[in-house]
């Protein structure tokens, strides 16, 4: 019998809890709309800061520091080697990591994710990595056997959904006594190479864009997660094995849904979006803050289902992706307030070195999209 050797964490201590670093990523300004030519209304400082204009005070900018900023001028390959590539590593050694895609829908995370063929995102560059990694390791004969599997799933509504066999209803979580998270009934394939994984994956990523467009942005409200496992085994006694498990998730926009106006069945999925990204957002919080802040993970599918991987001895990165446009404007300045690590107000027109807009220091507001409230600065 194999022997699961749990590593970074002792079953009698406390658990360490890491932080989740945070990156942002603004993408290009790409408004086609823009008859007034109001311009962007965020803009990249440095590696770490951006600013983004007060709408309440135009002389003002609010700018926001995270450990990572990505301009609108980086490029697949950057995000993937500055904010993914350092963690991939561990999962070859029985730990867990996750990376996922936070924002508003259209700023990004799906070209982040998943990418396009010319310009392929973090997940098929991080299962390329995987198998490199995993080859070096076999070159060099360690003593371990590797096995890589994957499994697609879906987080609609609050119910568990296999990307693989779409028949399946809600799948039920679990955790075991060693405190893994698991899904019984979830299907796990076994890859032998990369273009394995193309194989199995893609026409599953590309049912659920399909029936996006049908099923009212389904894809907008729904949390993809791809998950990749590496299981190392050594023959002879004492027989370990070590299971390490990287979670690749395009999160739900998160735009608030209230403002957007949407009634009945849209109303009660919005709920449940916003229960799983509310989580989400607290875990995060709680993992960031104060040391001994009680964690809610059980309070969403997604965060129990994360639990394992998200904190505690898992490596974390949280790319926020935000868009330039006033449209964007109250979604962004929410999506930046839940990630930064410090915020500062400056007094400075956010537009004094651009001739292109001058009106937008004459106290030009963005337009708001519907209601008031609860995002206001
Ligand atoms: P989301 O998944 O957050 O709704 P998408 O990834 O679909 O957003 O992006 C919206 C649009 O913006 C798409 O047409 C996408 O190709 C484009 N886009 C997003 N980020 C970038 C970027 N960094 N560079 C170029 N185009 C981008
Ligand atoms: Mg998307």
């Amino acid at each position: 019998m194999a022997q699961r050797v749990a590593v970074g964490e002792s079953a009698a201590g406390p658990k360490r809890t890491s932080r989740v670093r945070v990156a942002v990523r603004l993408r290009p300004y790409m408004d086609k709309q823009d008859v007034k030519a109001e311009g962007p209304c965020v803009r990249g400082l440095d590696s770490r800061r951006l600013e983004i204009i007060n709408w309440r005070n135009a002389t003002e900018t609010l700018q926001y520091e995270f450990d990572v900023f990505h301009g609108e001028q980086t490029t697949q390959r950057e995000v993937f080697v500055e904010s993914v590539k350092p963690i991939l590593r561990h999962i070859l050694t029985g730990q867990n990591a996750s990376v996922f895609a936070y924002g508003p829908t259209g700023a990004g995370k799906t070209h982040t994710m998943l990418g396009t063929s010319e310009e392929p995102g973090v997940i098929p560059r991080a299962v390329r990595e995987v198998f490199s990694l995993v080859r070096a390791q076999q070159a060099q004969q360690d003593g371990w056997e590797y096995a890589i599997s994957m499994s697609y799933l879906e987080i609609y509504n609050e119910k568990v959904l296999d990307l693989l066999c779409p028949s399946t209803q809600d799948l039920p979580i679990r955790e075991d006594k060693d405190h893994n998270i698991l899904i019984p009934g979830l299907t796990s394939t076994t890859l032998t190479s990369f273009s394995d994984f193309h194989t199995h994956f893609l026409p599953a990523s590309l049912n659920r864009t399909t029936a996006s467009t049908k099923l009212n942005q389904r894809s907008s409200r729904s949390h993809a997660i791809l998950l990749i496992k590496v299981v190392r085994t050594r023959h002879g006694p004492p027989h370990r094995q070590q299971t390490g498990k990287l979670y690749l998730v395009d999160l739900a926009g998160s735009e608030d849904n209230r403002r957007t106006g949407n009634q009945g069945i849209r109303l009660k999925e919005s709920g449940a979006i916003n229960l799983s990204l509310f989580t989400l957002s607290k875990v995060v919080d709680a993992l960031n803050g104060a040391p001994g802040t009680r964690v809610p993970y059980r309070d969403s599918k997604l965060t129990r289902l994360l639990q394992d991987s998200l904190g505690g001895s898992a490596h974390s990165v949280m790319v926020t992706n935000v868009a330039p446009e006033y449209r964007y404007y109250f979604d962004t300045f929410t999506a930046l307030n839940f990630a930064a690590k410090s915020k500062q107000i400056v007094n400075r027109p956010f537009v004094r070195e651009t001739l292109l807009q001058p009106t937008l220091t004459k106290g030009k507001r963005p337009r708001e999209q519907g209601g008031s409230g609860s995002s206001e600065p």
